[in-house]
């Protein structure tokens, strides 16, 4: 029986606009196990900000040479910080960029939903308006057109307040809300949930309507990076180094 190549899935690299250590290991992991993929997601905050695609910064540049090299398709769906990458960039990076919610057909194992995160952390209001303000194409529009070094300053000013404001929130607040998880869920009749945005990798086991389903959840490449299978085997977290996640957070299937 010929085994099905792997589909994998990535989120949080939180790229600078200085080429560092993350972007390496990223570079590395696309010549390493993402040549053996079937696809690549890659569920947003790619960068740390994105002010727009006439920002060419060398980490930028970098990573749209490695993409567009590699066999397989590249898709990408935007993230709470690069929400503004567009299609001029996602052309020079061979990828195609996804709806907010994207139901994946195709792939071997149980069909994913995926998404950034961010919207099903409903419980974190200042979030929830802030999101609804710069996802609105007006704003966008207007942001765009203002010179490059006004948006780099804001962008900065922006993720300054957001460090702020994710410290002092408590936990739960910041985590995806029980209740957004199942709506979506049931929304799209999938039994398997793909994100990232928390930090807090784990693979839950949830029941919606009786039906046993799993959250999958990315983790952040600048704390320890890694990456979700899919496959006939089922979802599994991995470190670059190809060994099992330690997830550490209650409630997940694995455990450290
Ligand atoms: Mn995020």
């Amino acid at each position: 029986m010929p085994i099905a190549p792997p589909v994998l899935v990535v989120s949080d690299l939180h790229l600078d606009r200085e080429p560092g250590p993350t972007l390496t290991r990223f570079l590395a992991f696309l010549d390493g196990p993402a040549r053996a993929a079937s696809a690549l997601y890659i569920l947003g905050d790619l960068f740390e900000y994105w002010v727009g695609d006439d920002d060419d910064h060398p980490a930028a540049e970098l990573l749209a040479a490695a993409l567009s090299r590699l066999p397989m398709p590249v898709t990408f769906q935007h993230g709470n910080r690069d929400f503004l990458l567009g299609t001029a960039y996602a052309r020079r990076a061979g990828m195609t960029l996804a709806p907010e919610e994207l139901p994946v057909e195709g792939a071997t194992g149980t069909a994913p939903l995926m998404l950034h995160g961010d919207s099903l952390c409903t419980a974190d209001v200042d979030h929830q308006r802030f999101r609804t303000l710069v996802r609105a194409p007006e704003w966008q529009r207007e942001f765009l057109t203002r010179p490059l070094d006004t948006r780099i300053a804001e962008a900065e000013r922006l993720r300054a307040l957001s460090r702020e404001a994710g410290r002092l929130k408590p936990r739960d607040i910041t985590d995806v809300h029980p209740e957004a998880v199942q709506a979506v869920l049931r929304r799209h009749q999938r039994a398997l949930l793909v994100h990232g945005h928390t930090h807090r990798p784990a693979i839950h086991r949830l029941q919606v309507d009786g039906r046993p389903c799993l959250r999958c959840v990315l983790p952040a490449w600048d704390e320890l990076p890694g990456y979700l299978v899919l496959d006939a085997g089922g979802p599994r977290l991995l470190t670059l180094d190809g060994e099992a996640y330690p997830v550490v957070s209650g409630g997940a299937v694995a455990s450290a």
